[in-house]
């Protein structure tokens, strides 16, 4: 369900890198607002800054001008150790590499960022979430015994546990095939139908965009086109 207050706001932002001759403006005074209960997905050609966006928008990344809010915070105002912590506890992410650790068993790797963080588990999302990630029956296998589709969906299954606000995904399915792919991103949709939950994906895929309920295109570090399109 479309939550018709923005999640996301940025105003004006916009990040340049290197300095002289050797400036380039990755992000150049971007304005838009992302709703929460959303799937949005940002596109456009290689260097457009589909990825220096999404990196602004979860703080992983510092503008050169402009706000961020997020989830009703400026997140372009808050120190480094305040914004670790805000990330920490409101953004999720999944990136084309799956980045799970490979001693550790799934369920394991599901579990780090909200152990390490000292938060408390709860069992009963636990297993609704793994459930409905089809993962119920690989928790105790390690990265190697599973396939790409299934090291990505305990990639979810991490991001999601601590109930983001706000789930970022950059290119998650670049490294999975035709069916796989489809498989993350009907779970990622699911994870906004049923779920509510907010997700912002970068990808250069048409077919992974046809998921999202609305697509943002990008060119030169500038919003074209942004269009509300209806799921698949
Ligand atoms: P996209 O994700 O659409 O491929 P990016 O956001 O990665 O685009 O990049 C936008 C532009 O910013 C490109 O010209 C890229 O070379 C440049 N850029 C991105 N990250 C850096 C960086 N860390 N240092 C210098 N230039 C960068």
């Amino acid at each position: 369900m479309t939550d018709h207050r923005a999640a996301i706001e940025t105003m004006g932002v916009t990040k340049v890198y290197g300095t002289g001759s050797a400036q380039v403006t990755a992000v150049n005074e971007v304005s838009v607002q992302i709703y929460g209960g959303q799937f949005t997905c940002v596109m456009g050609p290689s260097g457009s800054g589909k990825s220096t966006l999404l990196h602004l928008i979860a703080g992983l990344d510092s503008a050169t001008s402009g706000e961020v809010v997020v989830a009703g915070e400026t997140i372009t105002e808050m120190d480094d150790k305040t914004l670790s912590h805000f990330r920490r506890d409101h953004i999720g992410f999944v990136f084309q590499a799956f980045n799970l650790l490979p001693t550790m068993t799934a369920e394991q790797n599901i579990l780090l960022p909200t152990k390490m963080a000292g938060g408390k588990v709860d069992r009963q999302w636990f297993n609704d979430l793994t459930g409905a990630l089809g993962l119920s029956d690989r928790l105790s296998h390690r990265p190697y015994e599973m396939s790409g589709g299934q090291q990505q969906r305990v990639a979810v299954a991490r991001a999601l546990l601590n109930r983001p606000a706000v789930l970022i995904a950059d290119e998650p399915t670049g490294n999975l095939d035709t069916k796989a792919s489809a498989e993350v991103l009907g779970l990622l949709r699911d994870a906004v139908r049923n779920l509510g939950q907010t997700v912002v994906m970068v990808t250069h895929d048409d077919e992974a965009a046809a998921y999202g309920d609305r697509i943002i295109e990008m060119q030169d570090g500038r919003i074209i086109a942004d269009s509300a399109l209806k799921g698949a």
